[in-house]
């Protein structure tokens, strides 16, 4: 009998939020996708499984003896409208492994049957969206950008009926958990604050066990989640990631990016870009993420309001205290971000202020590619100006800001020999040529679909090496034609 060392800490610990629940057995169980490192890191026994087993287990047809599966519950902020109960749908907790670093980690199926919280849905997941989900989710973790990651993906021979019938896949998930805003949400809308007090306790053991005791830890929570939020809204920021649906309960308490429905890089740097089909009103647009991040903490900081203090207006001075930080915490994050990616060491202040807003301003004007565009500064700095002429069309505007660059560095660098091949180097470490290009994706999706899963992995290994200057990399840094851009939307609900 295979073995999973899951733990089953989180039912044990906040057993309103866990309600035991069974993954739906499928015909003909296929593996499509398994990520040997991470069961390895996680100390998997997984990590040595033939295919077919791992397809048996990773579609739920054959769980481990001791698994003890759970469909979590929470509730969400969607598109700014509070819905008190929304839970996993199609989702499953399996329990928490132990990794080789000692930390626990959720192991999670997705598309493995409808549970009490389907609502209207089929609680089934389609081949594509799952493998979108391993994609994205690989190329912000090569980017150094805190995410869940996809460990299995396992066909299940079974349609799913979406506006066409598509193959049908279970995905399993790593997450540092799944704890999210709408899950504190969830026991505060019920007024269950001995529950909302186990969930705090429990958050405060995965993610930040130094709090465990402290006096004010519940406050300390709120504002360890803000500034790792802060953090990662500042990096995806610095990459052109668009979340596409940044919903309450698709907010991490850990920290994490999670929840790869209709999310994409962007191209042309435009902060309105939208990709989404469903946010017609473009709540969720690139320039709109840190400032929708801030709504989302202020909801969590509302909900964990009973914890805070005894005396309502103090706990409410508290929580707005705590939400006030994250402004200033982006602000910062996302400013070293971008001093990085022009290779700047140190902070010149108001200068480098002027100087990243206006490089930015010219990016926007000529619609230049963010992410080439960024790359060419490396190139810049190693003495060849053609791929920064080639994405930024105004050539006067541009001199005009290069020069400026360059009086800047030489300051930094203070006549210091090889001084500018350091520069060249730390902006090829820092500004990717490779990112999860719309339309190729797209292309490694339809392939996979229909059968061919060879783009697909030709794309992973891509993704997997964003930095590296190998020629052979090149049709991967290639912007989409301007015309599939334009056309471009992502899907939600998938
Ligand atoms: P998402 O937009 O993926 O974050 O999902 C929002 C909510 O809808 C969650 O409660 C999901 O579990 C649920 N959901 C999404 N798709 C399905 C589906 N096909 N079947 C059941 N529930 C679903
Ligand atoms: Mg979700």
């Amino acid at each position: 009998m295979p073995s999973l060392t899951l733990e089953q800490t989180y039912a044990a610990a906040v057993p309103a939020g866990a309600v035991a629940w069974q993954p739906a057995p499928v015909p003909a169980p296929r593996l499509l996708y398994f990520n040997r490192a991470l069961a390895q890191e996680l100390g998997l026994d997984a990590a040595t499984w033939d295919e077919a087993l791992l397809a048996q287990v990773f579609s739920g047809n054959r769980l481990p003896e001791g698994v003890r599966p759970v469909a979590q519950v929470y509730a969400g902020h969607q598109f700014g409208g509070f819905v008190p109960r929304l839970g996993d749908g199609r989702a499953l907790l399996l329990g928490e492994a132990r990794d080789r670093a000692g930390r626990l980690r959720d192991l999670a199926f997705k598309g493995s049957g409808p549970t009490p919280f389907a609502r209207n849905g089929d609680g089934r997941a389609a081949v594509g969206p799952m493998l979108r989900e391993v994609l994205i989710g690989e190329a912000l973790a090569a980017l150094g950008i805190p995410t869940t990651r996809a460990l299995a993906v396992v066909a299940t021979g079974e349609p799913v009926f979406r506006e066409r019938p598509l193959p049908g896949a279970v995905l399993t998930r790593v997450a540092a958990s799944h704890l999210r805003v709408g899950t504190f949400e969830y026991f505060a809308a019920r007024r269950d604050h001995d529950s909302l007090r186990a969930l705090a306790e429990y958050a405060i053991a995965r993610h930040d066990p130094q709090l465990a005791g402290a006096p004010q830890r519940y406050v300390a929570l709120l504002r360890a989640v803000i500034a790792r939020q802060a953090a990662l809204i500042a990096q995806w920021m610095n990459v052109g990631f668009i979340h596409g649906v940044m919903n309450t309960d698709n907010m991490t308490i850990s920290g994490e990016t999670i929840d790869f429905g209709p999310c994409a890089f962007m191209d042309a740097y435009d902060p309105a870009t939208v990709f989404s089909s469903i946010d017609h009103y473009g709540r969720y647009a690139y320039g709109n993420q840190p400032a929708i991040a801030q709504w989302n903490l202020a909801r969590l900081a509302e909900a964990l309001l009973p914890l805070l203090d005894d005396d309502a207006e103090r706990a409410l001075a508290l929580a707005t205290e705590a939400v006030r930080e994250f402004a200033p915490a982006y602000e910062s994050a996302w400013r070293a971000g971008q001093r990085a990616k022009l290779g700047l060491r140190t902070d010149g202040g108001a200068q480098d202020i002027a100087l990243i807003d206006d490089w930015l301003a010219l990016l926007a004007r000529s619609r230049a590619d963010f992410t080439r565009a960024h790359r060419a500064l490396a190139d810049a700095a190693a003495g060849d100006e053609a791929p920064l002429r080639d994405a930024i069309p105004d050539q006067a505007a541009l001199a005009a800001w290069l020069a400026r660059w360059r009086e800047r560095c030489a300051q930094e660098d203070a006549g210091e020999a090889g001084a500018q091949t350091a520069r060249a180097a730390r902006l090829a470490r820092v500004n990717p040529r490779v990112i999860a290009r719309n339309h190729r994706v797209e292309e490694a999706l339809a392939a996979a679909e229909a059968g061919d899963l060879a783009p697909f992995e030709r794309l992973l290994a891509a993704l997997r090496r964003p930095f590296d200057d190998d020629p052979q990399l090149e049709p991967y840094a290639e912007p989409a034609a301007p015309e599939f851009t334009q056309r471009y939307m992502t899907f939600c609900g998938t």
